[in-house]
């Protein structure tokens, strides 16, 4: 059959939105974004060419909170939407094509990491996840799937001539620093940057990154931060990670953002192989170590933009990958940095130890993970867990393993980047990385719940007060991302109550573990042990607890 003999009404109906001529369209997707600060927002128009041939066309929100949305179609004729479990679902009956969907972004959400994004007058800056809706083809198929359904995406933002930009993907045809993000048969790895990566917008001020082809783009509001000094750090710690991935980012920004000015909390707004936008306070180390992690994830994602590792049950490897250079990688600043900040990565893996230790022997139930089982856990706080706690130690196990029996260093990174094109699972990976007992290994700590053998790993002195203080403040904060799992969590144990109830629980021969694993925390960290003790009172004997507690009350009042 030739078009010319179509009759008129199946050409007609070819015309209107879907149906081809010859085979299905692809999709293009281009969004144009204007800030709007007077309501630290963004609105945002989505025109799609050629939408899929279906009754309804769904975009995932992602993390954005949208509002005012209208859309239409080629026509002007208004379309249906329903909000609907993450999604925006639009009726596609008879919509002729391009679809337009116009809708507002709410910038400033607070998060763990600061407000998200942020539309001022003199700066905006955002992540593709709190702006961009994208369309469930681009999201839940392979590569190819996404090739076939999708030609191109095209992200601009209004901002004034004279602003800097960056931005993923940045179109080659206009000059570094105008960009507009263009992908071109986006894959899934393309997609997932364009979440997760920075736009950010304004007049900043560009200071080169010695050595390297990478720019601090300061915003001018906090210049003063950015010291020679700290220029110099940040040098430091960047060429830490060129060296351990052999390149860098074709061009990189680490973007330096103001507080936010109501309440001083950070703006976080995005990290990919373009650009890392944070608020960063030189004098924190705990900044640091963000920026550390946030750098490792921008050299890894430009060096292997591979999609494996963003999925299940991957993605603990690539987190605890990220968080174990964060720790290592910050030993390359300046011995005066770290000692004024307090940076020691042997202190900093103690530690994650003891976090590890306290969680799982005091609630098996939601801390004994399988990092291979990554897919099926659902609570947020055993994510967060096995992500940034476990997976870490994990790394360290094996790096550790590895270094004692063929000596170098940094096993693991040097095979994803020998071999990271062609994993399709990570089965090679362990075979390379666990160097004794490797089946043991693998049954018991990647498919398995065992505790993690980490006793080598303490540090000879602890500051018990400290160590007590950040295990009760990490026990409330997984405990807030999944309110309700820890039944016993108002019975979190002081330092000025410990030693009565550790004294208590001894005397009653109390035991949180078999008295070979009690020995080997308490060798690791007699605070962590005394705290565990301490737990055990009060779940066997809630009397003897409450006593402690009064006791430290009376002592209170006679003061
Ligand atoms: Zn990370």
């Amino acid at each position: 059959m030739t078009r010319g003999i179509l009759p008129a009404a199946v050409l007609s109906l070819a015309l209107a939105a879907c149906l081809p001529l010859h085979g299905p369209a692809k999709m293009t997707l281009d969004f144009s974004i204007k800030p709007f600060p007077e309501h630290n927002a963004l609105a945002i128009t989505l025109i799609i060419n050629h939408p899929p041939c279906a009754d309804a066309l769904r975009l995932y929100k992602q993390a954005s909170a949208v509002s005012e949305i209208k859309c239409s179609d080629g026509r002007g004729n208004d379309m249906p939407w329903a909000d609907r479990g993450g999604y925006l679902e639009l009726t596609m009956r008879a919509a002729k094509s391009p679809v337009r969907i116009a809708y507002a972004a709410a910038l400033g959400k607070p998060g763990r990491h600061g407000h998200a994004g942020a539309a001022y007058p003199d700066l905006v800056v955002f992540d593709g996840e709190h702006a961009l809706l994208l369309p469930e083809a681009a999201l839940s198929g392979s590569d190819s799937t996404i090739a076939a359904r999708i030609a191109r995406i095209t992200v601009r933002c209004a901002v004034p001539a004279d602003w800097t930009a960056i931005v993923p993907f940045p179109s080659a045809a206009v000059a570094r620093g105008k960009a507009t993000s263009v992908v071109t048969s986006p894959t899934f790895f393309a997609i997932y940057t364009l979440a997760k990566s920075c736009y950010a917008y304004g007049k900043f001020v560009e200071i080169p990154v010695a050595g390297s082809k990478a720019t601090i783009a300061v915003d001018p509001a906090v210049r003063a931060t950015c010291s020679g000094k700290f220029g110099r750090d940040v040098a430091d710690l960047y060429a830490y990670y060129a060296k351990l991935f052999a390149c860098e980012p074709a061009a990189f920004s680490l973007v330096l953002l103001r507080g936010d000015p109501a309440d001083g909390m950070q703006i976080m707004g995005g990290v990919g192989a373009w650009g890392v936008a944070n608020t960063l306070d030189p004098d924190r180390m705990r900044d640091w170590q963000l920026l550390s992690h946030r750098l490792f994830h921008a050299f890894f994602d430009s060096r292997m933009p591979l999609s494996i590792f963003h999925k299940k049950p991957q993605l603990w490897l690539y987190e605890g990958l990220a968080t174990y250079y964060e720790n290592v990688a910050l030993q390359a600043l300046p011995a005066d940095v770290r000692a004024t900040l307090g940076i020691d990565a042997r202190e900093s893996f103690a530690a994650l130890c003891r976090q590890y230790l306290f969680m799982r022997l005091v609630d098996s139930t939601h801390y004994a993970l399988a990092p291979m089982n990554e897919p099926a856990i659902t609570s947020e706080a055993a994510i967060e867990f096995l992500h940034y706690t476990q997976a870490p130690l994990v790394v360290k196990l094996l790096e550790d393993q590895g270094c004692a029996r063929f000596g170098g260093s940094d096993r693991i990174l040097r095979f994803i980047m020998s071999n990271g094109r062609s994993l399709t699972s990570l089965e090679p990976l362990f075979s390379h990385a666990v160097t004794e007992n490797r089946d043991e290994f693998g049954n018991q700590y990647l498919f398995g719940t065992a505790l993690l053998p980490l006793w080598t790993l303490g540090t000879m002195r602890e500051d018990r007060g400290k160590v007590i203080g950040r295990l009760n403040e990490f026990r409330h904060f997984m405990a807030s991302l999944s309110p309700g799992e820890d039944a016993d969590l108002s019975d979190a144990v002081g330092m000025e109550v410990l030693d009565c109830y550790a004294a208590r629980a001894r005397k009653e021969a109390l035991h949180f573990a078999d008295p070979v694993l009690e020995r080997n925390v308490w060798e690791l960290s007699p605070a962590t042990s005394d705290l565990l003790l301490a737990q055990a009172l009060i779940r066997a004997d809630p009397m003897a607890a409450r006593q402690c507690m009064d006791m430290r009350t009376e002592a209170h009042a006679v003061k």
